[in-house]
């Protein structure tokens, strides 16, 4: 365990998402209850202790470490102290830095400060993070609004390598997936144009590292009418509360949308085309997902209802590890479905991967690659493990004792240049929370071939409209304002508080 007291509420998150980066293993305690983390530490000695302390000047009191830069001495200077301890609760610091500061301007003191705990815990860790201080899970949004506001290229890499100290293979990856992601976007219409995510919370197995809350299918089964039923009503609502809006994109995920039978996927597919108004629609797809669900009859279904884009899921071509893993499919299923639907005439095929499976090593990685190579995909999703509170994966690490579980920098350099061999780009990125080393999830594309709706959704440049038990919307304000709206994610709760759901929507929408 790691703590970290504070002499005040402030960046405890910022701190607490750092920490954690550099030891993404141990528990790490933030707060400004120091009686608190005293009783933390009498329970269990931390090996390391750090004192955050944010110190204001009185009024009057001259600073003694000045505020260099443009900007100096605009409000409140003052300095942050962080001192690290080693494990001994009366041992004196291993390590001391205090940074200048104006509190006046939060975002520079979040970064002087993060700066400041970087340089020491990779002193102390002798590591360096690719991604230095950026902790969020959008990192190229920053490269995105600085070429918006016409910033240039070798301004926006020195602003990213001095501010949040990333390295050059990183900032030369955002830079790269922003002028993608400008391109692609360039001629949506954010201001009158939205996307529509429909959620099927149902998959034909759980995955042991799944956190969506998705259900079993063959223990829900006799529930998916009622399901479908509240979920129609939410798009009767949707599509009137949008009329006025031009529909963009529309993504059916969840879950595995593809355990609804074709019946049950062919009057879902008609409901959404007979209440939205689809004549300027970009792209349409439908995550297939789980191969174990994928029919021919499926298939031709969504061909007839006119879905663009289609995600066949191996994610690894090891049957060892997809058998540790839960996915209750073979690897022969993921071959035979992705060439059943090409032969069907998808044109616009996705495949996700994950590096960092259990017991995967880099001959299965490099195996598994191989295999993706052959069948040729348009679009491929590499995800580099996270393994959430909630998943499996966690909950019974016990049983996965002894396996590996660490995604490599091969391992996704490997990923990365099978996908260049493919003809594909990077399009889209982003991180997420405990993931394993610090990596991140790339979207690949072939021109033309690209997800617009995952973009849209990263780059919280367009309302997303969600409908589906677990979905959650966001409406972007022209000021860039978001605003949320969750709908409950457990299945039976949903279909009982539906009105309660479109009420929420209703609270979300009106002007
Ligand atoms: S297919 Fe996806 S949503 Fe379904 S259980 Fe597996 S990880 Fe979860």
């Amino acid at each position: 365990m790691i703590t970290i007291s504070l002499n005040e509420a402030n960046f405890e998150y910022d701190i607490h998402s750092l920490a954690k980066s550099f030891f993404p293993k141990e528990e790490v305690k933030v707060s400004a209850d120091k009686g608190r983390l005293q009783k933390l530490e009498e329970g269990e000695a931390p090996f390391l202790r750090m004192e955050i302390t944010y110190r204001r000047p009185e009024e009057g009191e001259p600073v003694e470490v000045p505020l260099d830069g443009p900007g100096a001495h605009r409000g409140s200077p003052g300095e942050i102290g962080i001192r690290l301890y080693g494990g001994e609760a009366d041992a004196s610091p291993i390590a001391q830095e205090t940074v200048p500061v104006d509190f006046w301007d939060r975002k520079d003191t979040k970064d002087r400060l993060k700066r400041c705990l970087y340089q020491m815990l990779s002193q102390y860790t002798g590591q360096k993070l690719p991604w230095g201080t950026l902790t969020g899970i959008r990192p190229t949004k920053i490269p995105t609004s600085l070429f918006g506001r016409g910033i240039g290229e070798e301004e926006i890499r020195e602003y990213m390598a001095d501010t949040y100290l990333a390295t050059e293979a990183k900032i030369n990856l955002s830079i790269e997936i922003a002028k993608q992601e400008i391109k692609l976007l360039r001629g949506v219409d954010y201001k009158d144009g939205y996307s529509l995510y429909i959620g099927i919370p149902f998959c034909p197995s759980i995955c042991s590292y799944c956190s969506f809350s998705s259900s079993p299918i063959g223990l829900w089964e006799g529930r998916v009418e009622a399901y479908l039923e509240a979920l129609g009503k939410e798009l009767d609502f949707t599509s009137k509360a949008c009329r006025d809006k031009k529909l963009n994109s529309v993504y059916i995920g969840g879950g595995t949308p593809t355990t609804l039978s074709p019946n049950q996927l062919d009057r879902l597919l008609t409901k959404v085309e007979s209440k939205f108004n689809l004549s300027n629609l970009a792209e349409y797809t439908v995550e297939a997902g789980r191969p174990d669900s994928i029919t021919k009859e499926k298939l031709k279904t969504l061909r007839s209802h006119g879905i663009s884009r289609i995600s066949i899921n191996p994610q690894t071509m090891k049957q060892e590890t997809l058998d540790i893993i839960g996915r209750r499919h073979t690897v022969a299923q993921a071959i035979e479905s992705f060439w059943l639907a090409r032969e069907m005439g998808f044109g616009n095929i996705n495949m996700d991967l994950i590096v960092g499976l259990p017991g995967e090593r880099t001959e299965d990685v490099a195996n598994t690659l191989r295999q993706i190579e052959e069948l040729s995909p348009d679009s491929l999703t590499v995800h580099s493990l996270a393994i959430k509170r909630a998943a499996k994966l966690k909950m019974f690490a016990e049983d996965y004792a002894g396996l590996t579980m660490e995604s490599s920098w091969e391992q996704m350099d490997m990923a990365s240049r099978c996908a260049k061999s493919l003809g594909m780009l990077p399009y889209y990125l982003y991180r997420q929370k405990n993931m394993a080393g610090n990596f991140e999830n790339v979207g690949y594309a072939r021109p033309g071939k690209a997800g617009i709706y995952n973009i849209l959704m990263m780059e919280e440049k367009q309302s997303i409209v969600a409908c589906g038990a677990g979905s959650v919307s966001k409406r972007v304000y022209p000021d860039g304002r978001i605003e949320r709206c969750e709908n409950v994610k457990d299945v039976a709760s949903f279909i009982e508080r539906i009105d309660e759901m479109i009420e929420r929507k209703r609270k979300l929408l009106e002007d």
